[in-house]
């Protein structure tokens, strides 16, 4: 049986737990994005980060690229982090493919970190160097024949979801292409801008301006249905154009360490349910191609879910195209 000594101190000790996460949170939050500034998960991140801070006391929301292998670099620091409620993960579809893909992944993607909810989902588009000869699909399709061996193809490197997109179409069209990694697709565009590589198969939150401002030639898109966004509505699905079945769309996902606290957890779902409901970001979001989530996978349960669902449904296939890393 307890003293009433030791009542009193549990009791003082939970107090304070709860007064401090009542004032949380207390200083600057840092959101690790796994990839290099000014691409697409970077663009959702800073925008994220400007509703959340909303959400959050004004507390500031700092971002902080960690580019590299694909973005385990980034998702492997933050499941090592101290889990005080500081360090965030902002991750997209490589948190599902990477373990595929990694022999040795420091990471364990449903074991070390705790998931506070789902952003958004992303189509991607087909684009090509502004000098392509090709025009349409099916003229980049004849140009890609006319130059096997010769082809060069942008990704921000294996794991991106730029990777995946890459790899399903070479093994789509039985055509090998040379892949060329960089640390996020905005280094990736620049090199497309000034067509020192070939094509690149990115979200459209990454190329829907360059696409509308006519900077890059661009192909399809990677979803089954057309997109209704202006600069995307013209073109192409893949699975139009004889590739049936080519459907890719990723989503970006919150993270934090594994032992964060729950309430903490909590604090941030709520205050992330609540960002995602604000309607400058949710327009901001549209008019990139982008959709925000409204269902189930708000909740971190449902989340983890839906990552586990995307391990098994993305697994067989990069295994079957037989790329790994150490
Ligand atoms: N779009 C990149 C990818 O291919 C990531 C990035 O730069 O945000 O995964």
């Amino acid at each position: 049986m307890k003293t009433p000594f030791q009542i009193l101190t549990a009791v003082a000790v939970a107090s304070a737990a709860t007064a401090s996460f009542a004032a949380y949170p207390e200083k600057a939050i840092t959101i690790v994005v796994p990839f290099a500034a000014g691409g697409p998960t970077d663009k959702v991140a800073r925008d994220l980060a400007e509703v959340l801070r909303k959400n959050l006391n004004n507390q500031t929301v700092l971002i902080e690229n960690v580019g590299g292998a694909g973005g385990t670099l980034g998702a492997a620091k933050v499941a090592k982090a101290n889990p005080d409620g500081y360090t965030f993960l902002l991750h997209h579809i490589g948190m599902a493919t990477a373990p595929a893909l990694y022999r040795n992944l420091p990471y364990k993607v449903l074991d070390d970190f705790e998931y506070l909810g789902m952003v958004n989902d992303v189509p991607m588009t087909l684009i090509g160097r502004p000098s392509l000869p090709a025009n349409t699909y099916p003229e980049l399709v004849k140009w890609l024949e006319a130059n096997r061996g010769k082809i060069n193809l942008a990704n921000a490197g294996l794991g991106a979801a730029s990777h995946l997109c890459g790899l399903l179409f070479q093994q789509s069209l039985k055509i090998d292409m040379t892949t060329v990694p960089y640390k996020g697709t905005a280094p990736a565009m620049t090199d497309i801008l000034g067509s020192q590589v070939d094509i690149m198969c990115d979200q459209t939150t990454n190329t829907s301006g360059q696409i509308e401002a006519g900077k890059v030639k661009a192909y399809a898109v990677t979803t089954l249905q057309p997109l209704s966004t202006p600069a995307l509505s013209r073109l192409p699905t893949l699975d139009s154009q004889g590739l049936k079945g080519f459907n890719v769309s990723i989503w970006h996902g919150l993270y934090a360490p594994k032992g964060t606290p729950k309430a903490v957890v909590d604090q941030v779902n709520a205050a992330l349910r609540n960002a995602l409901k604000d309607p400058e970001f949710i327009k901001r979001q549209e008019a990139l191609g982008a959709v925000v989530v409204t269902d189930g996978r708000l909740s971190p349960v449902e989340h983890k879910k839906f990552v586990e669902a995307e391990i098994a449904k993305w697994g067989p296939a990069i295994k079957a195209a037989g790329q790994y890393a150490d």
